[in-house]
């Protein structure tokens, strides 16, 4: 979908995988943020920690991929985890983000307020992984509440120790990437550990949020039957808050990242699930009664 209100960032996860997209994510970006002016590192330290300011890779505004309705998606810049497909290694640094205040985010959401509420659509913080600056977010958060917007949290978990229970009362939806079931995969995949991804979710799950579970499919590393069972009993521990299952197919739209930043890429050859594959995951998600897309 074409925007004139801002460009298109790539994504970490693999809903955006249709060719109009891909010439759109090509040109990143960060329209419409002026940054502070005038704060030397120390000031910037400072506001980052009150969340006065937070670093943004890029935002967009999208339909139906980061949450109901349209909605504005903003990738924050750094990432504790190294997944083998990411498709943002761009975001991993949050140095390279670009600092943005919290009044220009707020100013933002209220410029488009009407369009998510017509839609019932809303904001949704992405990344990078968004719990990395949690004040900037929850604070933003707190302002769309304020003005009734919808609001949607797209994390690994990994870092949900950071996010206060006060914070999670502004969280409508929370995308989960569950990256693997098992530990020694999840390890492989990401580079981090398992369990604060299960704390998270449960913890969202006992403040009565909603959860739709991320599950990106690569063949020969996340596909075995052993694997997406363990996944699956991790999604019956989030019980009723969880809505659906996203079982992402794995693709290649990252690569030209990874070349660009001389990176080694651990899944050049990676051709992606077969249908035959897709199918079995789906079917298997779904014998423990879940909804999966
Ligand atoms: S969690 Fe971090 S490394 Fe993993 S896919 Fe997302 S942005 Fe990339």
């Amino acid at each position: 979908m074409s925007t004139s209100t801002g460009f298109r960032s790539t994504k970490q996860h693999m809903l955006r995988d249709n060719k109009e997209y891909v010439s759109q994510t090509l040109m990143g970006g960060l329209s419409g943020f002026e940054s502070p002016v005038g704060l030397d590192r120390r000031d910037r330290l400072r506001a980052l920690k009150t969340g006065d300011i937070g670093f943004v890779h890029s935002w967009d505004i999208n339909t139906s991929v980061d949450g109901p309705g349209t909605r504005m998606t903003v990738f924050m810049s750094g990432c504790p985890l190294r997944c083998m497909y990411c498709q943002n290694p761009d975001t991993w640094k949050m140095r390279d983000g670009k600092p943005v205040t919290l009044d220009a985010m707020i100013k933002k959401i209220d410029r488009y307020k009407d369009l998510f509420k017509a839609t019932n659509g809303g904001i949704t913080f992405s990344g990078g992984e968004s719990m990395m600056q949690p004040a900037f977010v929850s604070r933003a958060f707190r302002a769309a509440k304020e003005m009734g917007v919808h609001t949607c949290l797209d994390t690994s978990g990994f870092l949900g120790h950071n996010y206060t229970d006060e914070m999670l009362d502004d969280i409508d939806l929370c995308l989960l990437d569950v990256k693997s079931g098992d530990e020694a995969t999840y390890k492989k995949v990401t580079g981090g550990v398992l369990q604060p991804t299960i704390d998270f979710g449960q913890r969202l799950a006992k403040a009565g949020k909603k959860i739709w579970v991320r599950f990106v499919l690569v063949p020969g590393l996340t596909d075995s039957e052993e694997n997406v069972e363990k996944v699956a009993q991790i999604c019956e521990t989030f019980g009723d808050a969880l809505e659906h299952i996203d079982v992402l197919n794995f693709h290649q739209l990252g690569r030209p990242k990874w070349h660009e930043m001389r990176i080694d890429y651990p899944l050049e050859d990676q051709k992606g699930p077969s249908a035959e594959l897709r199918a079995r995951v789906k079917a298997q998600f779904e014998a423990h009664g879940f909804k999966v897309y």
